[in-house]
């Protein structure tokens, strides 16, 4: 039995996001997408928000493997918590990889020997990131290729 955990901001949630929740969901007997805040970023929505918005994306793609829960803290203790062996990374770019590998060294370090995997994204999701949602937000651009509808009204609703 592996569990394995995704954590995220999620912060909005985008199909980037769900490709991997998907993918996940085949690759390991229990993924538990765990929404915790990143004191690096500047929040959009809120995390109790987020977490009702990816538990109605994970009910319509019917992944019944998959749960959503909020966690503050460490996430290596979330793992502890339900016994997950395993933390799942998406990964873009070689940037984004340089800050995952360091990232996955750490709570290797801290989690007592917990393996991250990474899956790299589809091609089709290459330049999805939240912050680039916030800007074209921001600027009232369309966002409507790059989260679920239900994203896109939770965000357009924010202004
Ligand atoms: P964090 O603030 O923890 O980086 P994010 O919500 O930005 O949280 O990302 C959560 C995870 O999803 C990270 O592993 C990130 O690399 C991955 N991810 C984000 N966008 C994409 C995408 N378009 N394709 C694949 N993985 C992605």
């Amino acid at each position: 039995m592996i569990r394995a955990v995704f954590p995220g901001s999620f912060d909005p949630p985008t199909l980037g996001h769900l490709n991997i929740i998907s993918r996940g969901a085949v690759l390991f007997d229990s993924l538990d997408v765990v929404v915790a805040a990143n004191a690096r970023k500047i929040p959009l929505l809120k995390p109790q928000q987020i977490r009702i918005l990816l538990e109605e994306q994970v009910r319509n793609l019917k992944l019944p493997s998959v749960k959503v829960v909020l966690h503050n803290g460490l996430i290596v203790d979330y793992c502890r918590s339900i016994n997950a062996t395993v933390l799942l990374r998406g990964v873009r770019s070689s940037s984004d990889f340089d800050y995952e590998f360091e990232l996955s060294i750490l709570n290797k370090q801290l989690g007592g020997g917990i393996e991250t995997v990474f899956l790299p994204t589809e091609p089709r999701y290459l330049i999805l990131r939240s912050s680039t949602i916030k800007e074209i937000l921001k600027y009232r651009g369309d966002i409507s290729e790059m989260v679920p509808p239900a994203v896109e009204k939770a965000l357009l609703k924010l202004e």
